[in-house]
């Protein structure tokens, strides 16, 4: 199967590092920005890298834009020009558009007009750090959907020698214990009964409410 071929439109700090890295990882990338500048910054490291204005449909069509399987918009401020080129990508017939909110009024105009994706960096860096600095043992957050979450927690000191089922997280938080990470082995049937030993990392899934409780009870 022929690898996917990816757009990043706008290589400001955030854009520029995606297309980066998907170039570093092997794929071909088209990075565009209409400050030459910016493109000349990420030249080297991308396949093809071209200074033109994405609200520009004509200029948009002459790249060839609906060919790439993925386009990436990461316009951050100039919300209309972020809006008018999802409105275009989306007309030309690209099949894969992402695109990079500013706000949450932002992100649902960008729904609305049928963006297949949307993305909050700065937010959801925000509320990962934020969540790091109440919970120290959260490791990871991942969200599933806005009222549920995966966290990755560091063994709480609380919890060293007991076994699961005498925490019996289910019932006082209704979280689900999915997985042990013991070192580099990773156990998603860890027997109840087992003890639970310092370094050990618990990858919990469960309301966010109840799982925020859970994560001050042992913080
Ligand atoms: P970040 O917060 O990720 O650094 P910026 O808002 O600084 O994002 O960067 C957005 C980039 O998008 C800038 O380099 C800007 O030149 C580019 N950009 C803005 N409008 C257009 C447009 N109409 N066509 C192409 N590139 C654009």
């Amino acid at each position: 199967m022929a690898k996917k071929q990816f757009a990043v439109i706008g290589l400001g700090r955030f854009g520029s590092s995606v297309a980066r890295f998907l170039s570093e990882m092997g794929y071909e990338v088209l990075a565009i920005d209409d400050d030459s500048d910016r493109v000349q910054e990420v030249a080297n490291a991308v396949t093809h890298a071209v200074s033109a204005d994405s609200t520009d449909e004509e200029a948009m069509r002459a790249l060839g834009i609906r060919n790439f399987d993925v386009v990436v918009v990461a316009i951050g401020q100039d919300i209309q020009a972020s809006i008018l080129t999802t409105l275009i990508l989306k007309d030309l017939g690209v099949p894969q558009i992402i695109v990079k909110a500013q706000t949450e009024l932002h992100g649902k105009v960008l729904n609305k007009i049928g963006a297949d994706k949307v993305v909050y960096p700065e937010r959801d860096m925000g509320l990962r750090v934020a969540h790091h600095l109440i919970s120290p043992n959260i490791l990871e957050h991942i969200e599933l959907s806005s009222d549920y979450s995966i966290v990755e927690m560091k063994l709480p000191s609380a919890m060293f020698g007991k076994s699961l089922k005498q925490l019996d997280i289910r019932a006082k938080y209704g979280c689900n214990v999915l997985a042990v990470k013991r070192g580099d082995e990773m156990n998603i049937s860890f027997p109840a009964n087992e003890t639970l030993r310092q370094n050990d990392i618990l990858v919990i899934v469960g309301r966010n409410d109840q799982l925020t409780r859970m994560e001050q009870a042992y913080a």
